[in-house]
């Protein structure tokens, strides 16, 4: 805890003229007033108003501003009235007093019209003196740094307020070390797991990019020393919140984030800043649409700097900000530097921006104040308020009142998010001030906004493109992903199931945990899945299941061909095949095994179909190829043409169907599927409905809206196949269907 004479002398020596007769009477006041009274963390409640006090003198701020920081809480918490202070401190003190417990209960969670009340209060407050601003921001900075101590609930209610509020109002004001602070406290309460993660991966960065980023560094310094251009050069890790938030924004991974370090060089004058830029960009390649000069556009909030990239030292992308000690001053302190040198008047030097009553974000304020007196309509003045300090925002409220911060262009889904992203997940509509209204609704400032959920409901993955928050888009492709994985993994275990029974073997999830490792997968959800999405054979996965047991199967499209018991191949039995020789007159198998031809004529022929399959119905040809076999084509299939120069290769064939002993036949389908969840789970419904067999799936294309895959399919003959056709035709999820592979 800072001690009363540290205090003292950290405030005398910046402003040497202080009252010390005051501070130390404030300080006295305000400990015995709030006596035995107890933070959250069971330290004395002293130690805050003294910590506030002490954030302030880091800031340099003037005594009156220091002995307020001391009372702020005294007539809010303790027996004092403002008259005391006033008596004790006079008016000036005790209007700044005054004005901080007048907004001590800014609580954005009440009802909308308490909260305009309360903003109007707090603008009130702060524009009659910017020092009641700083105090209260002090105030909160020191109530973030010990969030800890608070519940959980409490702890988010005033993480997200700071958030929304108070970090924004920070920047706004240009006090940008502030809004960093208020936002990392935030984060960390907010997202304790991102912002471990961001940490943690920093932490790696940090190690292994050391001696990168001195180097840079000092081949800056060095090109800088050799132009004798007078600039220190210092690099700067991003802060986690800002990390975070462009990851966000952009959709992208940590590992993508290339801009983590930014270097910043600082000159003594104005000129030294272009001189320093010229000097950077003939040495290394600027990148392209990256310069920004703030120096000759100052930002709202006063900010200036000069804003490059470059291709740097080593090839790396580096991000540089070129400004003077006073421009860095000002970026980091804003309107609190203009009031720190308030009584020295132009101490900070002729740079364009002068004194606190001159300074952008000071006369914005007082605008906002001029139309406070103006209007009587706390409401409507709330709202064109936060449209100016938020101007990239819109406030919405939840039935119950709470408040939801959204980008401008945010809608229903955005919000439903936002909330929680169970109830995004589980969203199927939204009443905006009471009305049904369209999910793509853009939302305004101020509009009530309730969310409809439907358990049944999974967000359709088109919601990625329609949402504008990262946190719906991620949440909705990270739902989209589960959704879709569970499809395939229910897929990959049927297929599985009927791929064991063919082996007369009984398929378990467990069963699958001793193959893992020969699969290279994970868990037997991820082996299920992978055979759903036919990225891995169901026969390799019974293999790895069964390592011991030979292969005693022959391949997969010539099983339908066995030796009966003559040790003939019975193809008429066995495939219904009726077969003729071109030349030789119809010569069928009609007189059992022992009299088909191929055999006699050919030797131990196999047989089997074409890649496409051959369904009876279709006129079919064979074709024989020498040592291989025969193997059977529909007649209208592309691959035949490549046998139009080797007629002697073509064997007439005719389907003669068993009828008392029918069987399935390998076919082909490719389909085009919207990528929605349940989309995969419809194809194999109305496929399984149809009695037909899946055999195997393979994804040919699959882009974000839609997937292409093959299926094959065992089918009784060409009507079911195209029974088949039709039915996935008539699912609104499947944009195309068709035969494929002939
Ligand atoms: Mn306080």
């Amino acid at each position: 805890m800072t001690r009363q004479y540290e205090l003292v002398e950290r405030v005398l020596s910046y402003q040497p003229t202080a009252d010390e007769a005051l501070l130390n009477r404030a300080y006295v006041y305000a400990m015995k007033a709030h006596g035995n009274q107890k933070r959250a963390s069971g330290a004395p409640f002293f130690s805050h108003p003294l910590e506030v006090a002490a954030i302030l003198a880091e800031m340099r701020l003037d005594d009156a501003t220091i002995a307020t920081a001391l009372l702020h809480d005294t007539i809010e918490d303790t027996d004092t009235t403002r008259g005391e202070i006033d008596a004790l401190f006079g008016r000036e003190i005790g209007t700044l007093v005054d004005g901080l417990t007048k907004i001590k209960k800014l609580d954005l969670v009440t009802k909308k019209a308490e909260q305009a009340e309360n903003f109007r209060k707090l603008l009130l407050a702060i524009s009659s003196d910017i020092r009641v601003l700083l105090v209260k921001l002090a105030d909160r900075l020191h109530n973030m740094r010990t969030l800890g101590a608070m519940k959980p609930a409490k702890r988010k209610i005033i993480a997200e307020e700071t958030m929304d509020i108070y970090a924004p109002l920070a920047g706004r004001m240009g006090m940008q070390w502030l809004r960093e602070e208020l936002e990392g406290h935030a984060f960390k309460a907010l997202n304790p797991e991102a912002f471990a993660t961001v940490v943690e991966r920093l932490a790696i960065l940090r190690e292994r990019n050391q001696g990168l980023i001195d180097e840079i560094a000092s081949a800056l310094t060095a090109k800088l020393k050799e132009t004798k251009v007078a600039g220190f050069v210092s690099g700067r890790e991003k802060k986690p919140y800002a990390i975070w938030s462009k990851m966000e924004r952009k959709q992208i991974s940590l590992e993508q984030l290339s801009d983590i370090y930014a270097f910043r060089i600082v000159v003594p004058e104005v000129e030294d800043c272009y001189r320093a830029l010229s000097v950077v960009h003939t040495t290394w390649h600027a990148v392209p649409g990256r310069f920004k000069d703030y120096i000759s556009n100052p930002k709202q909030n006063d900010y200036q700097s000069i804003h490059t990239t470059i291709i740097g030292p080593r090839h790396q992308r580096v991000e540089l900000q070129i400004r003077t000690e006073r421009m860095h001053s000002v970026a980091d302190y804003g309107v609190a530097a203009h009031t720190l040198y308030k009584d020295s008047n132009g101490a900070l030097g002729p740079e364009g921006v002068v004194g606190s009553q001159d300074s952008n974000a000071y006369r914005w304020l007082r605008h906002l104040v001029g139309m406070l007196l103006d209007g009587d309509n706390p409401e409507e003045f709330l709202e064109h308020t936060k449209l100016e300090l938020f101007q990239d925002q819109v406030f919405c409220f939840t039935p119950k009142g709470r408040l939801i911060a959204l980008p401008r262009g945010a809608n229903p889904i955005d919000f439903a998010y936002a909330v929680h992203t169970g109830i995004g997940n589980t969203c199927v509509g939204a009443k905006i001030n009471g009305r049904p209204m369209p999910l793509v609704t853009e939302l305004r400032n101020g509009d009530e906004v309730e969310i409809i959920c439907s358990k049944a409901q999974l967000p359709p993955s088109a919601w990625q493109s329609l949402a504008v928050t990262g946190k719906a888009r991620s949440a909705i492709r990270r739902a989209t992903r589960d959704a879709v994985r569970a499809q395939y993994g229910k897929l990959g275990r049927e297929i599985l199931v009927r791929a064991f029974q063919r082996r007369e073997k009984t398929f378990s999830e467990e069963s699958l945990a001793a193959a893992l490792g020969r699969l290279s997968q994970k868990t037997a959800e991820d082996v299920m899945a992978a055979v759903g999405r036919g990225e891995l054979g169901s026969a390799d996965v019974v293999r790895a299941v069964f390592p011991e047991e030979k292969p005693q199967e022959p391949p997969k499209r010539r099983r339908k061909v066995q030796r009966n018991d003559e040790g003939w191949f019975g193809l008429r039995k066995v495939m219904g095949l009726k077969f003729r020789w071109p030349g030789s007159g119809e010569r069928t198998c009609e007189h059992g095994p022992s009299g088909i031809p191929i055999r006699g004529l050919r030797g131990d022929l196999p047989v089997s179909f074409a890649a496409g399959g051959a369904v009876p119905g279709d006129r079919i040809v064979g074709i024989l190829t020498p040592g291989q076999g025969i193997t059977i084509y529909p007649i209208h299939a592309e691959a035949l043409k490549a046998f139009d120069e080797e007629p002697e290769r073509w064997i007439d064939v005719t389907w003669d169907i068993d009828e008392d002993n029918p069987q399935r036949f390998p076919a082909k389908i490719s389909l085009t599927v919207l990528n929605e969840p349940g989309s995969l789970a419809q194809v194999a419904t109305v496929i399984g409905e149809a009695n037909g067999n899946i055999d195997n799936i393979k994804m040919t294309n699959s882009v974000p809206d839609y997937t292409e895959m093959l299926i094959d399919l065992e089918v009784w003959d060409l009507k079911h196949l195209n029974d088949i056709i039709a039915g996935l035709r008539a699912k609104d999820v499947v944009s195309r269907a068709a035969r494929a592979g002939a």
